[in-house]
């Protein structure tokens, strides 16, 4: 019997939203974002299945050391930057990029000595107000970057949008028409779309885009799905029942018990709780897949299982597989009922769930 509770990875979905999404952005390069552990499929997994993307976006230096120790030779670019002095050498002996969005990190390039120097990504803030520098702040850091001997020219630059993932939402246009009009004449490749920006604003695509959640089959927008632009769920996460009990109507399940069964029906309990990830507030109705259909959890969510209502008439078994999300449940869908986004739910799986790659 396999491990469970358990991220099934399908290293087919994964290497087809790729190829999707060279079909999407024909004229891009695709830097396809692995941070946050393959966004929970997998770091090394998800960057040894897709080894024919053009590179890959990492928050830390820790993630791009694992790609490299993991025989990875792609482009590697640190989305966050750099802001230890003593990492440079690193980035120039591993060969990743880095972005450089604040005077600290200029600083930093200025102030060492390198035996090589480092491709940078100049990341414009133009409009989202997190990270990246002003525009009117740009042709100094600019120059500066140009005349700074640690700096590989040309330099390349970079925004990222607020909310693309609102295809009537207007800043997306501001930010595009903002960033071409500062950087319109200068050498170096140009990034300005996520996933949401790959989907729903093409002129955004130019020499790279940079998909997370797409590659993974899902949407970045509320109430869609990745299956609606020809994309296929790689993550399916599963458990097994482990208990199915009688279950009286006016009793209660669970800490708190908070949901009290109006007629007599079957309980289903799922190994899986929140110390695996799977969120303590999801409500009640929160559907999970059992044997061709949608059951709905009822009482709190616990650390090692939640329950499920299967029904007066259910046939289900202990050792029966439970969907959580994946083919057959959309995590989109499941994210709705939750109240969060499917980017919270694959990203916060944790250690003891077996990420099984097929
Ligand atoms: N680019 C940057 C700078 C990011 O921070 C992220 C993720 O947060 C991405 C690209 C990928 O975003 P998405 O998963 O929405 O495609």
């Amino acid at each position: 019997m396999k491990p469970f509770p358990r991220a099934e990875i399908s290293r087919q979905a994964l290497q087809d939203n790729l190829v999707r999404l060279r079909e999407i952005a024909p004229n891009s390069k695709v830097m396809a974002v692995v941070k946050a552990n393959g966004y929970g499929h997998g770091l090394l997994n998800v960057a040894q299945c897709v080894d024919n993307a053009d590179g890959f976006g990492l928050a830390r230096l820790e993630e791009a050391l694992q790609l490299r120790e993991g025989g990875v030779k792609a482009k590697l670019l640190l989305l966050e930057g750099c802001f230890r002095q003593t990492d440079l050498p690193l980035l120039v002996q591993h060969q990743i990029d880095t972005v450089v969005h604040h005077e600290s990190q200029l600083e930093m390039l200025e102030n060492s000595t390198l035996s090589a120097p480092i491709t940078v990504w100049l990341k414009v803030d133009s409009g989202m107000h997190r990270l990246g520098f002003g525009l009117e702040q740009f042709d100094d850091v600019y120059q500066r970057l140009i005349d700074c001997p640690n700096v590989k020219k040309p330099v390349h630059l970079m925004t990222h949008f607020a909310c693309a993932d609102e295809p009537d939402n207007n800043l997306t246009q501001q930010q595009m028409d903002a960033f071409t009009q500062l950087i319109s004449d200068l050498p170096g490749d140009r990034t300005l779309a996520n996933s949401a920006g790959t989907l729903f604003w093409p002129q955004s695509q130019c020499d790279w885009i940079r998909p997370g959640i797409a590659l993974y089959g899902v949407s970045p927008v509320f109430g869609d799905k990745g299956t609606h632009h020809g994309l296929q769920p790689a993550m399916e996460l599963v458990s097994n029942l482990i208990a199915v009990r009688e279950h009286k109507a006016g009793q209660s399940v669970g800490y708190g018990a908070h949901w009290t069964a109006d007629k007599d029906t079957k309980l289903g309990v799922v190994a899986i709780g929140y110390g695996d990830g799977y969120p303590r507030n999801a409500p009640e109705g929160t559907p999970v897949w059992l044997n061709g259909r949608r059951v709905p959890i009822v009482g709190r969510v616990s650390m090692d299982m939640l329950t499920v209502d299967l029904g007066a008439e259910a046939t289900d078994q202990v050792g029966d597989l439970v969907q959580l999300w994946g083919q057959a449940l959309a995590v989109e869908e499941v994210a709705e009922h939750i109240g969060t986004i499917a980017y919270e739910l694959v990203t916060k799986l944790t250690p003891r769930v077996v990420v099984d790659l097929q």
